[in-house]
Parts: structure tokens; sequence; C-alpha cells
């Protein structure tokens, strides 16, 4: 079986969690790349709803392992709860979560960090989840972040977070009256949640390598989505990390040829949550119908998402920087019943002046879409089985996104559950499964 990467090729919330799940299922091990718990996946299996914010999805299979690699920043408050409410429900954590050991921690102090930031932005606030995701990549670049690792060497972690705390003495007054304000407080839990971390933390890329040695086939997923890119996304609305198919490299520790096959995650319309250029948007009633359909509302934040037509430039791109051969298509079904449906094929600069800059990726808040027009359809596609059960005018749509962006789409998804799912070769019913448990 191939070893696959799964990316979002718009700006997160592309439905990756149900994709993920879906592929899993032929995988014995996920790993995660990058993000931190401000990625949100919402999957439903056996009529059950699952949230997860730093766990992937791998874990609703029993025989997969899940790794978060050192590219992702870990918040352990909320790793410990997510393990915990999923073995509540049934699902057994024990011995089949992994973390590497040279993963980042996310501290109380990042997410003071951020409120304060936003806050002094005003109105000029990027909009982020607040979960100190930016300020613990910041500590990791300025090399002042601490790792899982850390907290198996009790007296340098207790040098590392005095220097940390000293180095932002005006952020922590602000929060003074929190408790864990105070440095034996933080430590003594940190040392308490390094016991909990015996056998869950491993060296990521020898964890990797053995077991490709050992012929496991492994799935690599991508958090948030292309357009968020701290470097090619919509700077500086974006995410602190890198979101595209190097970050699956550097963010686990892998060679690129342990990666056979590249996925990107499309969905059949836009949607952004926060600040930030979108071109496509729907400022109108059909935006908040889609958005009423989609449940576009944030995972994370509960923040109602902004929504709009499929922008194929967008999509493109993905595919050209991520090197994505496959396409998952998902959340066809909410564009059922439109009377007609906008795809953004091409973008006019508004001033003469800006095209001085080669590239419309630089501000897209200086562009019009321009839209090619399709016919909606009237019949439902939730319940298609095959490609063929498509309605002719969702089967045009579908193949029109193929054409434009040169990649095979070969899922697609058009409900909720595990069973709305189109499986299109390489894909099959045979390589994965996707009836109910
Ligand atoms: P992710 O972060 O990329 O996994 O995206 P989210 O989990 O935030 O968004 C996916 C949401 O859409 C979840 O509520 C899913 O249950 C739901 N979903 C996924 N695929 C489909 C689909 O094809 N149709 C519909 N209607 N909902 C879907």
């Amino acid at each position: 079986m191939p070893n696959r990467a799964v990316i979002g090729t718009q700006w997160g919330d592309e439905g990756k969690g149900k994709v993920v799940d879906i592929l899993s299922e032929s995988s014995d091990i996920v790993a995660r790349c990058q993000g931190g718990a401000n990625a949100g996946h919402t999957v439903v299996c056996d009529g059950n709803k699952f949230i997860l914010h730093l766990i992937p999805s791998g874990i609703l299979h029993p025989d997969c392992i899940c790794l978060l690699g050192n590219g992702v920043v870990i918040d352990l408050d909320q790793l410990f709860r997510e393990m915990e409410h999923l073995n509540s429900q049934g699902i057994e954590t024990r011995g089949r979560m992994f973390v590497s050991g040279f993963a980042h921690l996310v501290l109380p102090y990042h997410k003071w960090t951020e409120e304060v930031n936003e806050r002094r932005l005003g109105d000029h606030k990027i909009g982020t989840t607040l979960r100190g995701i930016g300020p613990a990549y910041t500590d990791k670049y300025a090399r002042a972040g601490i790792r899982v690792y850390d907290l198996f060497q009790p007296d340098s972690l207790r040098e590392k977070l005095e220097a940390n705390f000293a180095s932002r003495s005006d952020v922590i007054s602000e929060f003074k009256n929190e408790y864990a304000a105070d440095i034996p407080w933080l430590h003594a839990k940190l040392c308490e949640y390094g016991r909990r971390l015996e056998g869950m933390a491993v060296d990521g890329p020898r964890f990797l390598s053995d077991a490709r040695a050992a012929g496991k086939t492994m799935l690599f997923e991508g958090a948030q989505g292309t357009h968020l890119d701290i470097d090619f996304g919509t700077f500086p609305f974006v995410t602190s990390s890198n979101t595209t198919i190097g970050g699956a490299m550097t963010g686990l520790g892998i060679p690129p040829f342990f990666v056979d096959e590249i996925f990107g995650v499309v969905k059949a319309y836009s949607t952004r949550v926060g600040s930030g250029p979108f071109p496509t948007e729907l400022t109108d009633s059909l935006g908040e119908t889609i958005r009423g359909r989609g449940q576009e509302f944030g995972a994370t934040t509960g923040r109602p998402r902004r929504c709009g037509w499929l922008d194929l430039e967008l999509v493109k791109r993905s595919v050209m920087i991520n090197g994505i051969g496959y396409l998952a298509l998902t959340k066809l079904d909410v564009l059922d019943g439109l009377s007609e449906i906008r795809v953004c094929v091409g973008y006019n600069f508004r001033e003469q002046g800006q095209k001085q800059i080669d590239s419309p990726f630089f501000d897209l808040r200086a562009v019009e879409p321009a839209y090619r027009i399709f016919p909606g359809w009237s019949d439902s596609t939730t319940g298609a089985r095959n490609l063929s059960d498509l309605p002719a005018k969702a089967r045009e749509y579908v193949d029109f996104i193929q054409e434009y962006t040169g990649s095979r789409i070969a899922l697609i998804s058009t409900g909720p559950s595990r069973e709305d799912t189109i499986l299109i070769p390489p894909l099959a019913s045979h390589t994965v499964r996707v009836s109910a448990r």
C-alpha cells in the first residue's frame, strides 16, 4: 500500500478529518506534521460525532497508531483531555498515541502572549484562535521553546522556564492573577506530564523510519490549508507553520521518498475563518445559505466561517506547490439545489499599477475573480456511491475541477458520514472500506 500525505488546498476546514479517517482505514500509522490544537476535525462514525483538535482522526480505527510529529506544537492539557474523552467514548488510546520528543510545547504564557498581541493589533488583528500556537512557534524559532524531551530533565526544564518567564515579564504581569503565572506550579505540572508521557514520547524520525522498514503503511496528515502556509499563504493572515508538503518533511523528519501519493483536499466551495483576503467571498444571503447547509462554524472556536465560491486558481496553485496527484472533493452535497454555481478561473487586477508584481498571490486584496458559471443541479448527491450516480450537472462540475487543476479526483464526499463517499481508482472499496465498523 502506498504511503500518502493529505494536504488542505484552500484555507483549511476542507473536511480533511473525514478524508484522513477514510484513508487511515488502510494505514498502520497516521502522523501529523504541523499546527497545534487550532486544527479542528469533526468526524462522524457509526452515528457518533468526534471532535478532535490535536489527535489525528486515525485514532478512530482500532488498529491504527498515531504520532504527533516534531512540527506540531503540543498543548499537553489539550492532548490529555482529548485522550480521556476518547477513552470515555470507548476508543482506547493507550499504546496507540505517540508524540515526538522533539515537538515544542504550548504553555500558558503562549496563550497570554497571543491575547495581548491580538489586543494590541486592534482592528488589524489576525483573528487567531488564541490557542498560543503563534507564540509557541515564535519561541521555537527564537530558540527559547520547551520540547517534550525537556520534561524528562527537571533541572534544565526549570532553568528554561525561568528564562522564558523573565523574557516576557510584561505579559506575565498582566496575567499575574492566573495561578499558572507561577514557575514552581508550572514546573511541577510539566514534570507530572513528563511522567504521563513515559512510553509515549519517541524519537519521531527513528519511529517512522523503523515503521517503514517493517513494511507499515503510513499516512502523513497536514493541518490547515495551503493558503494559510506561513510562506505561501495570504500573509500576514496565515498560520505559523508550513502547511504545504515541505512541512510534512520537516515536521516529521522524513525524506521525500517516504511519500508515494499526495492527496489534496478541496471543498466544493470556499471558506475561511478570521481576517484576510477572500476574492470569491459571498457576503449576501447565498453565503449564509452555504454556511448553514455546510455547518460552517469552527470546530475549535465555533466562529462562523466566511463562505464563497470555489476558487480554482487557489486550488491549482496548491496542486503546483504540493505536487498533488489526487484530489478528494468534499461537501459536494452542500451545493445541491442551487440554481447556478460559480467557479473562479482567473483574477483581474483592480488597478493597472498592481501588474508590476507578477503574482496576484502576493496580495489577493488587489484582484477580482473571473468566474465561469455552471448550471446547478436539483437532485441530491448524498447517497451516490459511484460517479455515475451523480446528477449529470454535478458530474460536469466535478469533471471541470479535474480538468482545470490537472489533478485526478479520487474521492468525492457527499455527506458527513463515511458511507456518503464515492471512491474512484486508485482508491477503491477493496483498498479502503467505508462501511460502518
Ligand atoms: P477539517 O478541519 O478540514 O477536517 O474540516 P472540519 O472538520 O472543520 O469540517 C468538516 C465538517 O464538515 C464536519 O462537520 C464534517 O462532519 C462535515 N463534512 C465533511 N465532509 C462532508 C460532506 O461531504 N458533506 C457535508 N455536508 N458535510 C461534510
